[in-house]
């Protein structure tokens, strides 16, 4: 089995489906799946600094500060001894984007692919207030899931642009079932 680096990247807005199929795909392709929302979410579980810090900023559907952020990822990325990641959820922001790629150039790792998952706008809320009866996550309730979409456009859709200009972003149809779904990325990469 090869086990050269690999970086892939899901970009997408919320209620995209990121993160079932970064499961799957990171199961498939001997990946580590790294989500700072799920990171977070377990720090504010377990009532740590960085989980009191982040929670009330995630409450309100706003982006945790960069530093934060990229705290978390330079110690996932230390604790690899070849980096074989998908980001889900992650780089969020230009200073993100920037930031990951130094860490990667530093460690000798390419973004292999950046994959959004492209979703209208009435299907992302309704999946997301689907998800808000299935596991009660504090930031799938309407007004926060409104401010979540207008966050990701002002400050993580303008990445959609940074990928495509490095020749690494895959548009994928993020309509239909998660299986269909898992073929076309698989067909995209
Ligand atoms: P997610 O599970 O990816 O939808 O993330 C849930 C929440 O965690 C987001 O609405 C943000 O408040 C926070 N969060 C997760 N990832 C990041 C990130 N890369 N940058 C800033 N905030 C983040």
């Amino acid at each position: 089995m090869s086990a050269s680096p690999m970086v892939l990247i899901f970009l997408g807005p919320p209620g995209a489906g990121k993160g079932t199929q970064a499961v799957r795909l990171a199961a498939d392709l001997g990946l580590v799946k790294i989500s700072t929302g799920d990171i977070l979410r377990d720090h504010v579980a377990r009532d740590t600094e960085l989980g009191r810090k982040a929670g009330p900023i995630m409450e309100r559907g706003e982006l945790v500060p960069d530093d934060l952020i990229l705290a978390i990822i330079r110690e996932e990325l230390a604790a690899m001894p070849e980096v074989r990641a998908i980001f889900d959820g992650f780089p969020r922001t230009s200073g993100q984007a920037e930031a990951l790629d130094a860490l990667l150039a530093e460690l000798g790792a390419p973004v292999n692919a950046a994959l959004l998952l492209e979703v209208p706008e009435d299907e992302l809320v309704r999946r997301m207030l689907k998800r808000a009866e299935l596991e009660g996550r504090a930031d799938d309730n309407e007004t926060t899931i409104r401010r979540r979409l207008e966050v990701y456009h002002q400050q993580t859709r303008p990445l959609v642009d940074y990928y495509d200009a490095r020749g690494v972003l895959k548009r994928i149809d993020g309509l239909g079932d998660p299986g269909q779904i898992y073929c076309r990325i698989r067909g995209a990469l």
